[in-house]
């Protein structure tokens, strides 16, 4: 069967915000780029972000980039790469500024300047008071940030394929990256999209928990491609729990609640953080909060009839305050907790929000491996941007409010070194013959495949697994065993079966290959957690309780083709500025 072939400049798989934010930067310096996304844009899982976007602008308190690059350094729990972390500091209230110029509606002071509020582990000098760093419009700042960056590439003239779905990367005998193969949900037709720069932007994979504040489409898809054509993951152990999804749902309760002064209670009525992080108590970051939370209901001193949740109070903060800064919380309690928090506090535990893990990347947007000349040759015509790269600015931890700003700063990077680089190789590369036989050969199987196991049934294997033998603490004989049971898993899902075989909108089809995506990130971050005999940041080990510099202080890289872990070391060495060693990490 003939396949089509279309041809671009670049081809951007995923339209968020980090996509979004390179495609502009693309199409603005006139180049012919393909924007792809399995949803319409502006249903990307950015538009879900609350909190804000971090930015040291010191509108409320005073502020600088090298604080906020020593917060997040050590939010990272050391494990962040110290280049990229400054250059994503540096370049943040200038990004933050280009949005509101693009017209992008933050709440406003009284002066008139752009709003923030504090947010988690963002100290105002080293080690000091709390500093306001976090840009907000209302609790729906990704949604803000998700249309006006859209509405500026309609501008544009981006191109976007709009429920169209990446199935596999395209890389010729070198290993350079040539295009994609792609499946157009509506008519279920495949093609080759080919092009000088491929880009993923595809997000996170938090669909691989049961518990995950995290959208559907959040499939890891960006990672399952990498993995399957040789690229290997970066530092996969590292999920963030977010304290406070609501309990028994996952929808997300944003720390903006905290950070405009709500706090968390356990069944005695206690303050618990105070004696987990007694300086800044609820505002601790993440892994640290989430752990408190895990600790309390372990210890018996959970809510309700099964003592399974916390409380998360606000009513203090009086009406206005929740009505004015806080209404999509409100409206979400409302819904999903069956609270009003004007009265009473929200039930909440910990769930799977952010993957700091993914596809390894220079803070160009590079894909980076290790080859003959060392850890991180740049494979040609491959950039990654967004959640799905590790950059590596979040390390071991990520901090609220800097997913935002790295998916702008790094998607505008991103898109400057690509125009760079079309400039010195105008030519498209030639297509190897078999560049879509992969894929044929997957979509040939779903086809054919009889008795083999439905598709949900086994991706809820998946999801109880990783939630059960990876959770917000790790013991050593529950990772083996998590190790084998996602083998197994792993096995069950080559042979899955889908009753509908037709062509047009088939979401069966869909999630099937989904699984695929799911089936390399689940187990990337299974072996890498288990290999990592350490605690750090969000890697919290039983057995190993301390964090180890002397073995660990490295990234961990898993390759899928032989399931097998390497390590490169983590780049201490910043551009301009001293270097921060590592030290205890106290809140
Ligand atoms: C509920 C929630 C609240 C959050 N709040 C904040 C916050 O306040 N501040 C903050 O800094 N961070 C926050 N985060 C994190 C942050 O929002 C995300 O990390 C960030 O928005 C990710 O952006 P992205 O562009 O990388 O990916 P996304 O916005 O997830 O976009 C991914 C895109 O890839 C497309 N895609 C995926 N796979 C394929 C495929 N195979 N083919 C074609 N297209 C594909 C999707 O359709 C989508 O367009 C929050 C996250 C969640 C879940």
């Amino acid at each position: 069967m003939a396949i089509t072939k279309r041809k671009f400049d670049a081809i951007i798989v995923g339209a968020g915000g980090a996509g979004m934010r390179a495609a502009l930067q693309l199409s603005e310096a006139g180049l012919k780029v393909a924007v792809l996304s399995k949803v319409f844009p502006t249903r990307s899982h950015t538009v879900a972000a609350q909190g804000g976007i971090a930015a040291p602008l010191g509108n409320v308190t005073e502020d600088n980039w090298h604080w906020h690059m020593y917060d997040t350094v050590k939010g990272s729990d050391y494990l962040g790469d110290q280049d990229a972390i400054e250059f994503m500091c540096r370049h943040a209230s200038e990004v933050v500024y280009e949005l509101e110029h693009f017209g992008m509606p933050f709440d406003r002071l009284e002066n008139g300047k752009i709003y923030q509020r504090p947010f988690g582990g963002q100290s105002q000098n080293f080690g000091g008071a709390q500093a306001t760093r976090s840009c907000a419009a209302a609790d729906r700042t990704g949604h803000a940030l998700l249309h006006t960056l859209y509405q500026r590439n309609v501008n544009a003239n981006t191109q976007f394929f709009i429920e169209w779905m990446g199935l596999d990367l395209i890389r010729n005998e070198q290993g350079d990256v040539l295009g994609v193969t792609a499946l157009e949900m509506e008519t279920g037709e495949v093609m080759i999209l080919q092009a000088r720069a491929t880009l993923f932007a595809t997000g996170g994979g938090g669909r691989i928990f049961q518990a995950s504040t995290n959208a559907f489409i959040n499939t890891g898809d960006g990672l399952g491609m990498s993995a399957r054509a040789g690229i290997p993951l970066e530092d996969m152990e590292f999920w963030q729990f977010h304290p406070t999804g609501v309990h028994g749902v996952g929808v997300l309760i944003s720390e903006a609640v905290r950070g405009e002064g709500g706090y968390l209670l356990n069944k005695n009525g206690e303050r618990f953080m105070e004696r987990y992080a007694p300086h800044v108590m609820d505002l601790a970051s993440r892994d640290v909060v989430s752990r408190a939370l895990t600790m309390e209901i372990r210890e018996g001193r959970g809510c309700g009839e099964d003592a399974d949740h916390l409380l998360l109070k606000l009513d203090h903060l009086g009406a206005d305050v929740i009505k004015a800064r806080l209404p999509g919380i409100r409206e979400i309690a409302m819904k999903f907790a069956h609270v009003d928090p004007i009265y009473d506090p929200i039930p909440v535990t910990p769930t799977v929000h952010y993957m700091m893990g993914g596809i390894p990347t220079n803070f160009h947007g590079q894909v980076v491996i290790p080859y003959k000349t060392g850890p991180e040759e740049v494979v040609s015509g491959f950039y990654a941007v967004g959640e799905c790269a590790c950059v590596s600015v979040h390390g071991a931890n990520r901090l609220g409010t800097n997913s935002l700003l790295d998916i702008v700063v790094f998607g505008r990077a991103t898109g400057n070194r690509i125009i760079e680089e079309l400039r010195k190789s105008p030519h498209h590369k030639q297509l190897p013959a078999d560049a879509a036989d992969k894929t044929l050969a997957r979509l040939a199987r779903l086809n054919h495949q009889k008795d083999g196991e439905n598709v949900a049934q086994v991706g809820e294997a998946l999801r109880k697994t990783m939630q059960m033998y990876c959770g917000v603490f790790r013991f050593a004989d529950m990772l083996a065993q998590g190790v084998t049971k996602i083998n197994e898993i792993a096995e069950r899902i080559t042979s899955v079966e889908i009753k509908d075989k037709s062509q047009v909108f088939n979401t069966a089809r869909i999630e099937a290959l989904e699984l695929d995506n799911m089936k390399e990130v689940a187990m990337a971050t299974m072996i890498s957690a288990e290999g990592r005999c350490e605690s750090r940041g969000a890697h919290a080990r039983n057995d190993f309780p301390q964090r180890d510099d002397n073995k660990w202080l490295k990234h961990t890289l898993y390759f899928s083709e032989d399931k097998r872990l390497d390590y490169k070391p983590v780049r201490l060495k910043p551009l301009t500025v001293e270097s921060f060693p590592p030290k205890a990490r106290t809140y």
